[in-house]
């Protein structure tokens, strides 16, 4: 594969590729100028000659990601499925969710195809582990879901489409962790994406040494996948916590950086009979520092061959009241995509059954 990637160059590289090429290096800026709005399509680019699109297209990927299918959900919910566009290799894919708001839209992304930390209740978990993506593969599916938006009738007149962006797709970012830096740097960088690290949140199943260098690094927002307060159980279902455990993981979650007025998010996956009795209660109301940390409960999304259930409704309730009458910031989370099975940890699911 050409290590080189439009989704991915910097305008200084390109202007000296440009040059080496024996194009003119102002051609540079007014490609990138296309592909920051979301456009890697280089029929799309107007202005730029045609012997300059034949040279780009022999030296550099152009497309990293081929949009395979699309579907929306009745609640506006997009999902994307995407093939890796790898010269030589077997296809491979990856799934983008948009989830469309009133003032924000959040793309979740993916950073892996498949993931190989095997937490037992997680779709992506269970499938073959076939391989980091590279960074342009990650931004690229920012780009896009950009791009997707641009050409929707639905959504003219609105400019700031994609305001947030969340690593909830498959995969175990920090386990990816070269290429998440460095998409992490894109999706900030002044002259490319510009987005803060306010709107960027990564979920990650507590790799340890990598939260610290990312709170030293790029101290975006960050969710834990925590699922138990309890050890043993949490060997189980976060099998990283063999390495990893609950006592490390609470050191490196009180030196975390926050933003102003920000939370560690502790995503709590609700599973009927496993984590949600009264025991598990107390050692989540234990384990979480009120001051700097909320929980997020999260409804289990089922699949076929899964053997966990969701929690009830009302087991949910009791479970974020007992939260709240301790103190501690509880939200449900609401389930966005259901009917297209959008549902983060669930991706995929549809076209491998
Ligand atoms: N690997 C990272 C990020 C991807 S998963 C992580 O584990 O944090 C995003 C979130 O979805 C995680 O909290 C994950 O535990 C959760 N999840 C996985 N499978 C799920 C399912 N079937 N139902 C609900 N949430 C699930
Ligand atoms: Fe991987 Fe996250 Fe799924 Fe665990 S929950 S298997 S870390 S994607």
């Amino acid at each position: 594969m050409n290590d080189l990637s439009l989704a991915s160059i910097s305008l200084e590289t390109l202007q000296k590729c440009m040059k080496t090429w024996g194009l003119p290096a102002f051609r540079a800026k007014q490609i990138l100028d296309w592909r920051n709005k979301g456009i890697l399509d280089l029929a799309a680019m107007k202005n730029i000659p045609q012997q300059v699109k034949v040279i780009l297209e022999e030296k550099i990927q152009v497309q990293p990601l081929q949009l395979v299918s699309k579907q929306q959900s009745s609640d506006g919910t997009r999902k994307y499925l995407f093939a890796l566009n790898r010269k030589g290799q077997a296809k491979k894919h990856i799934e983008t969710v948009l989830i469309p708001e009133e003032n924000r839209g959040t793309v979740c992304i993916s950073s892996q195809a498949g993931c190989v930390l095997d937490c037992p209740f997680c779709h992506t978990g269970t499938q073959k582990f076939e391989g980091n993506l590279t960074p342009a593969e990650i931004v690229a599916q920012v780009l896009a879901v950009k791009q997707d938006l641009l050409t929707d009738p639905m959504f003219e007149g609105l400019h700031n489409q994609v305001t947030h962006i969340v690593y909830m797709g498959m995969g175990e970012p920090l386990a990816n962790e070269t290429a998440v830096f460095d998409s992490l740097a894109l999706l900030m960088a002044e002259d490319y994406l510009h987005l803060s690290r306010r709107r960027i949140t990564l979920s990650t199943s507590g790799l340890v040494p990598q939260i610290e260098r990312l709170g030293r690094e790029a101290p975006v927002n960050l969710a834990i996948s925590l699922h138990t307060a309890i050890n043993d159980l949490r060997n189980t279902l976060v099998p990283i916590n063999q390495k990893h455990d609950l006592q490390k993981l609470r050191k490196c979650l009180n030196t975390y950086p926050l933003a102003k007025k920000r939370h560690i998010t502790l995503e709590y996956v609700m599973l009927a009979d496993v984590n949600d009795d009264d025991e598990a209660l107390k050692a989540l109301v234990s384990f979480v520092n009120p001051e700097r940390e909320r929980v997020n409960l999260i409804r289990f999304n089922t699949y076929p061959g899964s053997a966990y259930q969701g929690s009830s409704s009302e087991v949910v309730d009791k479970f974020a009241k007992g939260l709240i009458s301790k103190g501690i910031r509880a939200t449900v989370r609401r389930s966005r995509g259901d009917d297209i099975m959008a549902a983060c940890g669930q991706l995929k699911t549809a076209k491998q059954s």
